[in-house]
């Protein structure tokens, strides 16, 4: 099974990112959007693993913790690696020091069993498209530059989850597996 661990977003978050999508999608279809209800902020991608691993996996999960809540504002999107030959649009997440903690915790708890450690510091974003080839479509780029600081929203997080995601042509389709509140005492 294809494994990764994720926050979600709010539901207003959800719909103010789907109305700016809506705008996107219907000058191109090109690059492949996210679908709205997909969107989430990825904390750790696991991969595929055998399913017995799972009992392992949710045990070392359920053991990371933080002091207090993640505070996530939504604004401004961009690309990745930029905006030239872009392989990824995202939008911009400013985030709590203590959210590259937690990945950081989830990272080193799995680490344990065996799963890769991530190279790269992590970096919170929101996947809104997958370029593929990379190129930005000319009908998008004067719309999403006059949206590059558009606010989407903020939310105080205080669970992730371990979701599933199984490959389809039509696009990911992704299971929440177990959720895990991870705020242990608010200062
Ligand atoms: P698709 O691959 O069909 O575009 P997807 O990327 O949404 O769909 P997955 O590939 O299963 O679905 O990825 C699940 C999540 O993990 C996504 O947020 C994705 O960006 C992230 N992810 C996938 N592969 C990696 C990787 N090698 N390193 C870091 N994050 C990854
Ligand atoms: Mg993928």
């Amino acid at each position: 099974m294809r494994l990764f661990v994720a926050l979600e977003i709010p539901p207003g978050v959800r719909e103010s990112l789907g109305e700016f999508l809506a705008v996107l999608r219907a000058l191109s279809s090109q690059p492949r959007w996210v679908r709205t209800d997909n969107l989430h902020i990825t904390l750790k991608f696991i991969g595929e693993v055998l399913p017995e691993k799972l009992g392992d996996i949710r045990a070392a999960l359920s053991a990371v913790h933080s002091d207090r809540a993640v505070t996530l504002d939504f604004r401004g999107v961009g690309f990745f690696p930029n905006e030239k030959r872009p392989r990824v649009f995202w939008a911009d997440v400013e985030a709590s020091l203590n959210l590259g903690q937690l990945a950081g915790d989830i990272d080193s708890a799995l680490e344990k069993l065996g799963v890769p450690p991530e190279k790269r510091p992590f970096s919170p974003h929101l996947t809104l498209a997958r370029f593929e080839p990379p190129g930005l479509p000319e009908k998008l780029r004067a719309v999403i530059q006059e949206n590059a600081r558009r606010e989407f929203g903020s939310v105080a997080a205080r669970e992730f989850h371990l979701i599933e995601s199984k490959l389809k042509p039509g696009g990911a389709e992704y299971t929440t597996l177990e959720t895990f509140p991870f705020v242990v005492a608010e200062v």
